[in-house]
């Protein structure tokens, strides 16, 4: 079967250049090599996240650091924003690793911002906070500056960023912004396959770590530190996905991060007016994504026949998330996507609409 074009958010499409890192031989993890490998790496991600705290490679998904963010930085309670699917799962993440959590939950759809924030903190109870700075079930990216900007006013609160779907698309200078653990796996805006995850892991997060009990053993950020310092992983990581990451990383910087970001807002642009010509954003006004576009299906065409004719033609976007899998469907503008590709599938889906 010929590939399909995915215009879905994640995994997105990887270029030719970086599956071909992605097949460069195997070195080991304890060579020099290796480390030289991770010790290049290592300031283009800190130069990405506009940060001086270590940024960590973890082989697993993005879930496996949802995990580690909680083992690690929540000591008693921890304050979860909800929003949809994902954000909604990080609070049961937080609850199956027996930490008491609870819920700053709106519909999805809407946005968390900073009031609601500041609302729930101002109780005292919480020494960590999880974000979704994009949900990607819902297409809403929320005000993560406005909203670091109050955590602020709780210092012993970790802010816990889940930024997967956004990282590498748009700008999150992670400590003027004092974000203590920034994550996200790699098949979304970095554009490449799934299977490593990165997050930056600030000073105060390490300190905090070192109070807390039961860390795991896979994903203790305290380990994760003294192997980064001899530029290793504790664990063998995914080799391949490491030399494409040092490949995309070359890329994304000389396109230009500033550079890169307005591709983004751009092409979401396009993707915007087109929706409000053809339907209606499912998001709240003033918090559309920037990486993907969630369209409220107003003409209940079917979401499912629509991405069949699609197939046909090599191109896949997705559905709606859970129950709106067909009162909207997504439509990704993220990763190494340009405008042309957009302004073809538009113009296919036009053609397609209009029959
Ligand atoms: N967080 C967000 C915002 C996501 O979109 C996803 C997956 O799409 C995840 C977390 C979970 O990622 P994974 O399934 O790769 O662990």
């Amino acid at each position: 079967m010929p590939h399909k074009r995915l215009f879905i958010p994640g995994p997105t499409e990887v270029r030719a250049e970086n599956l071909a890192a992605l097949a460069r031989p195997q070195i080991g993890h304890r060579s020099a090599e290796f480390s030289e490998l991770y010790n290049r790496l290592a300031p283009k991600l800190a130069q990405l996240l506009e940060t001086k705290a270590p940024v960590f490679l973890f082989t697993c998904s993005s879930t496996g650091v949802w995990e580690a963010a909680i083992r690690n930085c929540v000591k008693e309670r921890v304050l979860c924003c909800m929003q949809g699917a994902f954000s909604d799962r990080w609070h049961k993440v937080a609850t199956a690793n027996g930490k008491q959590a609870d819920k700053l939950q709106v519909p999805w759809g809407k946005a968390i911002t900073a009031e609601m924030v500041d609302k729930a903190l101002s109780s005292g109870k919480y020494d960590a906070i999880t974000v979704v700075h994009n949900e990607t079930a819902t297409g809403v990216m929320n005000h993560l500056g406005e909203i670091a900007d109050v955590v602020k006013k709780y210092p012993d609160v970790a802010l816990l960023v889940d930024a997967v779907s956004s990282m590498a698309a748009t700008r999150i200078p992670v400590d003027a912004w004092g974000i203590d653990v920034c994550l996200a796996g790699l098949q979304k805006a970095f554009a490449l396959p799934a299977g490593l995850t990165v997050a930056s892991v600030s000073s105060r997060a390490l300190d905090k770590a070192k109070t807390i009990e039961n860390r795991g053993y896979y994903f203790d950020f305290l380990d994760m530190l003294k192997y980064h310092e001899r530029g290793q992983t504790p664990a063998t990581p995914a080799i391949p996905q490491v030399h494409a990451l040092d490949a995309q990383m070359d890329d994304i910087l000389a396109e230009g991060l500033d550079a890169r970001y307005a591709r983004h807002d751009a092409l979401a642009r396009i993707v915007r007016d087109w929706a409000r010509r053809h339907f209606a954003i499912f998001a709240e006004e003033g918090y559309e994504s920037a990486t993907l576009t969630c369209v409220a299906n107003t003409r209940g065409i079917s979401v499912g026949d629509l991405n069949k004719e699609l197939g046909r033609q090599w191109v896949a976007i997705s559905n709606g998330y859970g129950d709106l899998k067909e009162k909207t469907f997504r439509i990704a503008h993220m990763g190494d996507t340009q405008e042309w590709e957009i302004r073809g599938l538009l113009s296919v889906l036009d053609r397609i609409l209009v029959h």
